[in-house]
C-alpha cells in the first residue's frame, strides 16, 4: 500500500479511486476496472484491497474506537450533523457520480435518493441523543435495573450496487451515532459514491480511523473483513447466496450479523382496488430497471379483473421511456453490468424453456443495445418454476391470477423469500386481514416504497436476519447492558 492521490473524473466530478484508511488515502498495487452501464466505457481503475488493507483499516478503527465512543451521543452529534450538511450540499455531484456508476435514474437520485443519504446520517445522530434505555424495579429482590446501550466496537458494513450511497449511509449513520467505528466495503460494480462519502467525513472533521473505506472485490476484501476477529458487528445488504457465505465465516468468531437480502415480493390487486392506482404501481416495479430488492415482481390479480389489467399492464410497459438515465424524461435505464445482463437473459431463456409465456419484452432493447434490457412480463409461470422462486434483480415480472382471498394469500407466500408485500384493495377489513397473513417484514397497502427511518426494516426467511431502523438499529449496533443494584445499599 502507498499513500496515493489517484482520481477519476466522473462527468466533471473528481473522485478518489483509492481506499480511505486512518484518515488518509491509500492505494493498492493492483486495481479493478469500473465501467459505466450507460455506455459500457471504463470510468475508473479502483484500488483492489485485500487482507493487508482490511487489517490496516480494522486496526485504525479499533484504535479510534475508545475516543469516539467516549464522546457520547451529544459529542458525536456536531460531527455527524456536519457530515449530513456536506452530503446535502453535494447532492448534485453525488447524483451525477452514482448515475454514471450504476445507471440509476439521475432525476430520482438528485431529487430524492441522495438527499436520503444526508437524512440517514442526521436522523440517527439525533435519535442517539434522545435514546432512553429502560429502567425498572424488581420488587421481590428489592433491586432496581438500569439498561444501557453501549457501542459494540468496529463494525463491518458491506453494501450492494443498486443504491450504494443510500444503503451505505443507512448503515454508517446508526453505526457511528451509536459510538462505533466503521470499515465500509463498497460494491465493486459501483464503488465511487462511497469514496465521496470518505471525503465528506474527512471534511466534516470526523477523527481519523472512525470511518474507513476499503475498496475491493467481495471474495477478497469482503471476505477478509468478515473473517477479521476484531470486527464486532457485520451489517450486510446483498444476495442470500453471499449472506450464506458471510454467515459461515462470521460463525468462526461468533460475530453478530444483520442481513438485508433479496426478495420475490407479491403485489396483490383485488377486484375492489383503485385500478388506476394499482396499475401505476404495477408499472413502478420496473423502477431502476427492476434492480430493487423490494420490488413486487410477482403481480397477482383477482381473476375477475385479470384480463383487463393484463392488457393495461402490457400497454403501460410499452409506453415506458427507456434510455439514458441522465436524461430527465427516462423512466427505465440500463442493467448494471454485462455479467448481470447475462444472468437476466439466462432467467428469461430458462423461463421460456420451462413453459412460461412471454407476453412483453424479453430482449435487449433493439433501439438502444448495450445493457438496456426491455421491461419484460411473463404469464403462466408455475409456482415451482425458477422464475417464481428466484430473484432475477432485473426488469422481469410475473403476472398471475387468484380466485379469492385464500388463494391470494397462499400464492403470495409461496416462495422462500419474505421481504415485502404490496396490497391493493379499498376494503380496509380485507386489506388488514391479508396484511396480517403476509409472511413478510414490510407490507404496503395502496402504496409502495413508503419508508421511514423509524420503521423496522428487514425480511423473513431467505430475505434476511434481523431488522434495522429506529431502535432496532441501536439494538444491533450496541451491546446492551443491564445493571441491577440492591435498593438501600448505598450510603
Ligand atoms: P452480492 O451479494 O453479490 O454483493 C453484495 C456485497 O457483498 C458487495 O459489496 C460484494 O462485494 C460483497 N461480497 C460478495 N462476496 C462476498 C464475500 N464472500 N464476503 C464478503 N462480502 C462479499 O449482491 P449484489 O449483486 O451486489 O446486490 C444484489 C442483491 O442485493 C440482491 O439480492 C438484492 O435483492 C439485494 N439487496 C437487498 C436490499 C435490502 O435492503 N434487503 C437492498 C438492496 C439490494
Amino acid at each position: 500500500m502507498t499513500l496515493s492521490s489517484n482520481f477519476a473524473d466522473v462527468a466533471g466530478v473528481r473522485v478518489s479511486t483509492d481506499h480511505y484508511i486512518n484518515g488518509q488515502r491509500m492505494a493498492s498495487p493492483t486495481r479493478f476496472t469500473d465501467i459505466s452501464p450507460i455506455t459500457g466505457n471504463v470510468i475508473a481503475e479502483v484500488s483492489r484491497g485485500g487482507a493487508a488493507e482490511v487489517n490496516a483499516a480494522v486496526a485504525a478503527a479499533k484504535a479510534a474506537f475508545p475516543a469516539w465512543a467516549a464522546l457520547g451521543p451529544h459529542g458525536r452529534l456536531p460531527y455527524l450533523e456536519k457530515l449530513a450538511h456536506i452530503i446535502e450540499d453535494r447532492v448534485p455531484d453525488l447524483a451525477t457520480v452514482e448515475t454514471t456508476d450504476n445507471g440509476s435514474l439521475h432525476e430520482a437520485s438528485r431529487l430524492r435518493v441522495m438527499k436520503r443519504g444526508g437524512h440517514n446520517i442526521h436522523w440517527f445522530a439525533e435519535y442517539a441523543v434522545s435514546l432512553k434505555a429502560p429502567e425498572f424495579a424488581t420488587p421481590h429482590r428489592q433491586a432496581y435495573n438500569r439498561v444501557s446501550y453501549n457501542p459494540a466496537g468496529v463494525t463491518a458494513l458491506i453494501t450492494p450496487w443498486n443504491a450504494p450511497f443510500m444503503l451505505s449511509t443507512w448503515k454508517v449513520g446508526p453505526a457511528l451515532a451509536a459510538g462505533n467505528t466503521v470499515v465500509l466495503k463498497p460494491p465493486e460494480w459501483a464503488p465511487l459514491t462511497c469514496s465521496l462519502l470518505a471525503d465528506f467525513a474527512h471534511e466534516a472533521g470526523i477523527p481519523a480511523g472512525v470511518l474507513n473505506v476499503v475498496q475491493g472485490i467481495g471474495e477478497e476484501a469482503g471476505d477478509a473483513l468478515v473473517k477479521h476477529p476484531d470486527v464486532a458487528r457485520i451489517s450486510f445488504t446483498g444476495s442470500p447466496e453471499t449472506a450464506r457465505i458471510i454467515g459461515r465465516n462470521a460463525a468462526a468468531n461468533l460475530t453478530p450479523v444483520s442481513f438485508e437480502l433479496g426478495g420475490k415480493s407479491p403485489l396483490l390487486v383485488f377486484d375492489d382496488a383503485d385500478l388506476d392506482l394499482a396499475l401505476f404501481n404495477m408499472l413502478d416495479q420496473y423502477d431502476n430497471c427492476g434492480q430493487v430488492c423490494l420490488a413486487g415482481t410477482r403481480i397477482l390479480v383477482q381473476e375477475s379483473i385479470a384480463d383487463e389489467m393484463l392488457k393495461r399492464m402490457i400497454a403501460g410497459a410499452a409506453k415506458l421511456r427507456q434510455g439514458n438515465p441522465m436524461q430527465a424524461e427516462t423512466q427505465v435505464g440500463p442493467l448494471i453490468h454485462p455479467e448481470h445482463l447475462q444472468r437476466v437473459q439466462g432467467f428469461v431463456e430458462r423461463a421460456q424453456q420451462d413453459g412460461a409465456t412471454l407476453v412483453y419484452g424479453g430482449q435487449v432493447n433493439p433501439a438502444l443495445g448495450g445493457l438496456y434490457y426491455e421491461p419484460t412480463l411473463f404469464t403462466n409461470v408455475r409456482e415451482d418454476a425458477e422464475l417464481w422462486q428466484r430473484e432475477v434483480f432485473g426488469p422481469v415480472l410475473i403476472f398471475d391470477t387468484f380466485k379469492d382471498e385464500a388463494e391470494a394469500i397462499r400464492k403470495a407466500n409461496a416462495t422462500d423469500y419474505g421481504l415485502a408485500a404490496i396490497i391493493f384493495s379499498q376494503d380496509e377489513a380485507r386489506a388488514n386481514r391479508v396484511a396480517a397473513q403476509m409472511n413478510a417484514g414490510l407490507v404496503w397497502v395502496n402504496c409502495f416504497y413508503v419508508r421511514d427511518l423509524a420503521q423496522p426494516f428487514g425480511g423473513n426467511k431467505s430475505s434476511g436476519i434481523g431488522r434495522e431502523g429506529g431502535i432496532w438499529s441501536f439494538d444491533f449496533y450496541c451491546d446492551l447492558k443491564n445493571v441491577a443494584h440492591k435498593v438501600g445499599t448505598f450510603k
